[in-house]
């Protein structure tokens, strides 16, 4: 869909609610990229001269060449929190704010976390396949037994906005919580969670959770020496960015029974190949990037990114901005 005028054009990668794309309308003229798959990079690139504004998605990576492209960008809003799909000291260079969706998809990740955990633990998704397998003859005293998360210790990695989240819920389940991160929160004890260092809380966790961002940090920060550091009755869960965890790493150590097992949310790469060797294992849980897959949160999430790029097309400040450096008083 392509109707323009001499307002200030916007780029869309992907089908957004409607009353979202309305909102945006009321401001500039759009350009959809309608399909249900990620725009084509060659798409991006040909349609991103002229544009002022950008609405993107995790899938759309934005590096040098797009903003060479887009050279005409005054504000790019991506309809995520996690922005590491954007280089954004080459935006923040350019003096392109960048938006992103914190705060609304808290809750809804921090949910997924806690299925995450509870469908490993209980090896809920391998007892459905199962039964659906026609394999259930009778109760059985040892069949599918799995490990408890009452009363378990459960080992937080990125006590941000999410992981402060999950730790809430953990409390339900009078969970012993540790939390690492570069430095001490002070809401911690608010929440009963002990701050301790990485090794410490690879060594002490039945529960691994990550919640920190992907970045030039934590890309690969569990490893084959970090796993060989969790206990070998732990389960590892990651609802971060998979680039978090070395994959391979984590397919020997679950394969050499290492680790018990592991609930995943993301991998690397997303899609995961339907060869993937995790896909085979029963002690793993994959789920294909559904952290914030609610209607509701969606749908948040669509707003708040309209939001951003509403504001960024006024030349005021993001309502969220990824990039603070971009404005001058910073
Ligand atoms: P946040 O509030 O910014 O929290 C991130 C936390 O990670 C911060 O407390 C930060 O503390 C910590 N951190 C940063 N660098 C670290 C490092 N090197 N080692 C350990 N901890 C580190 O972010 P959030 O809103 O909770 O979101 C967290 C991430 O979840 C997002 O970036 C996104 O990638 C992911 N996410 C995934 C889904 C999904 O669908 N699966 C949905 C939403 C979000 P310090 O700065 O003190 O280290």
């Amino acid at each position: 869909m392509a109707s323009e005028s001499s307002q200030a054009t916007v780029l869309v990668t992907r089908r957004v609610p409607r009353a979202v794309l309305d909102a945006i309308a009321r401001h500039a003229t759009l350009r959809i990229w309608e399909g249900d798959n990620p725009i084509p990079r060659e798409t991006l690139l040909e349609w991103l001269p002229g544009c002022a504004g950008l609405y993107c998605m995790l899938t759309d990576r934005i590096d040098p060449e797009v903003l060479d492209a887009g050279s005409s960008l005054r504000v790019i809003s991506q309809m995520a929190v996690g922005v590491d799909n954007i280089d954004l000291s080459a935006c923040t260079a350019r003096g392109i704010p960048v938006g992103n969706t914190p705060g609304v998809l808290t809750e809804t990740t921090a949910d997924l976390a806690l299925a995450l955990i509870l469908a490993t633990l209980r090896r809920v998704i391998e007892s459905a396949a199962f039964i659906k397998a026609g394999q259930w003859v009778t109760w059985r005293p040892m069949e599918l037994v799995g490990r408890d998360l009452h009363h378990s210790t459960v080992g937080i990695i990125g006590f941000g906005r999410i992981g402060k989240a999950v730790a809430k819920r953990l409390r339900g389940f009078d969970c012993h919580i540790l939390y690492t991160q570069r430095s001490p929160d002070p809401d911690a004890a608010r929440l009963g969670a002990a701050y301790v260092d990485l090794p410490t809380l690879l060594a002490s966790s039945d529960v691994v959770t990550l919640h920190c961002p992907l970045t030039v940090e934590t890309r690969g920060l569990i490893g084959a020496r970090e796993l060989a550091q969790m206990r070998q009755e732990a389960i590892l869960v990651n609802t971060s960015r998979g680039p978090v965890i070395d994959q391979a790493a984590l397919v020997e150590a679950l394969a050499a029974g290492r680790i018990a097992g592991a609930g995943l949310d993301v991998t690397d790469p997303e899609p995961i190949p339907s060869d993937s060797p995790l896909l085979s294992m029963p002690q793993v849980v994959v789920l294909p990037h559904i952290g914030s897959a609610t209607i509701a949160t969606r749908t948040k999430m669509a707003e708040l990114a309209a939001d951003n790029l509403i504001a960024g097309l006024a030349g005021k400040r993001l309502p969220h901005l990824a990039n603070p450096a971009v404005y001058p008083e910073a």
